[in-house]
């Protein structure tokens, strides 16, 4: 049994005295009061901390190891260089107090693999991206050569190979040269095939998708998720539009924001992503304002400003869009279990779900800094080493 001043359950804070969650096994068997509980449990305390269901990552890359070429250093390894690396990677993420990571793009399925290991976060894997002939990030292996017959058979192959989640990269990218960011990959046809076929067999696809025709082709597809949505121009940023805005809202498609940075590492982001950036916020801004689901998402693992356990780092990416402190919890925990489908078991401390807690020094309502002062972390009942990166 834990038992702190605070409790947030994913959903709301409940500041009264002697907060406590009570975990058997892998699960937690109830949350309440302190007085209101039978004797005999083994209390572990924290006074003046904060207990909070772990935190999710909808969107990291385990397998770039977030050095400056993250691309070049995963050609020069093989797959079992690259194994230890994840496992690395996934660790670190644990350790920061994120419980639930959602990987989306790796080689080779590696990350399927790893699913399950009982001293890693729960992984959500998409496997290699599907993407066209020499297209965004082809290298990993998603490559598509051909039509709608070639895209079907490439998603029930992912399928047969066990994704939790198809990802597609509906635009270009700035990590692969030749591709154009702002530019459309797959047709709105080709799209529809591909969530068509997913759907069948009961697994979501998640877009990638920068420029407004790829948000929107992927919108109309009928796409369970949008990542990046910068709605990135060839000069600069558009915005979505009236139309856009209302489908995103209307039909609750979370949108991964590519939020989080180490604090300082301004420097080392791409000079096309900062000039963008102030642009890219407003749209958020709007997006939220209407009511918009909005993740952090943060595409750990491509880049030395997004380590693996970056996400507590997003709190000020998403202050910046409007949110306040709880929507910003809420958006990191039970929103990210939800757009991860892991609703029924993950994101929310509540009698049966899986035992991931995380134990914050301080009130992160009060000051969202709390989430770099981790206090433990518990993986599916099993506490865990833990430390932030550094004390904010
Ligand atoms: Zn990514």
């Amino acid at each position: 049994m834990l038992r702190a001043s605070r409790l947030f359950d994913g959903e709301t804070v409940r500041v009264a005295d002697n907060h406590v969650v009570i975990i058997e096994g892998t699960t937690i068997a109830g949350i309440g009061r302190a007085a209101d509980l039978r004797h005999g449990e083994t209390v572990v305390d924290f006074p003046g901390a904060t207990l909070i269901p772990g935190l999710i990552d909808p969107h990291v890359h385990l397998a770039f190891d977030a050095s400056c070429d993250p691309v070049k250093s995963l050609a020069e390894r093989d797959d079992g260089a690259v194994l230890a690396a994840m496992r690395l990677a996934a660790k670190t993420a644990l350790r920061a107090g994120i419980t639930t990571v959602r990987d989306l793009g790796d080689r080779g399925f590696l990350s399927l693999g790893l699913r399950g290991a009982p001293d890693l976060p729960t992984i959500v894997a998409a496997g290699p991206p599907l993407t066209t002939e020499r297209g965004h990030c082809h290298f990993l292996g998603g490559e598509v050569a051909g039509g709608s017959a070639e895209l079907r058979a490439a998603v029930r192959a992912h399928i047969q190979r066990g994704v939790d989640v198809v990802k597609i990269m509906a635009s270009g990218g700035t990590m692969t040269p030749g591709s154009i960011q702002e530019q459309a990959q797959f047709d709105r046809e080709a799209l529809l095939v591909a969530v068509s076929e997913a759907h069948r067999h009961g697994i979501p696809v998640t877009a990638h998708a920068h420029g407004r025709g790829a948000v929107l082709d992927a919108i109309e597809a009928g796409v369970d998720g949008v990542e990046h949505a910068t709605f990135w121009a060839a000069d600069g940023v558009d915005t979505p539009g009236r139309d856009l805005v209302e489908r995103i809202v209307s039909r609750r498609v979370p949108l991964g924001a590519t939020a989080g940075v180490l604090p300082g590492a301004d420097a080392a982001m791409p000079v096309a992503v900062c000039r963008r950036m102030p642009a890219i916020i407003a749209n958020f801004a709007a997006l939220h304002a209407e009511g918009a689901v909005i993740v952090a998402g943060t595409d750990a693992g491509i880049g030395p400003y997004k380590p693996h356990d970056v996400l507590p780092y997003a709190r000020d990416r998403l202050s910046a869009f409007g949110m306040d402190p709880l929507t910003i919890l809420r958006s990191m925990t039970s929103v990210a279990a939800d757009v991860c489908g892991l609703g029924h078991s993950k994101g929310r401390l509540r009698a049966g779900y899986d035992a991931d807690v995380v134990v914050v020094q301080g009130d992160p309502i009060a000051d969202l800094s709390a989430l770099h002062r981790v206090a433990a972390v518990y993986s599916r009942g099993t506490r865990v080493d833990s430390g932030s990166r550094t004390e904010a």
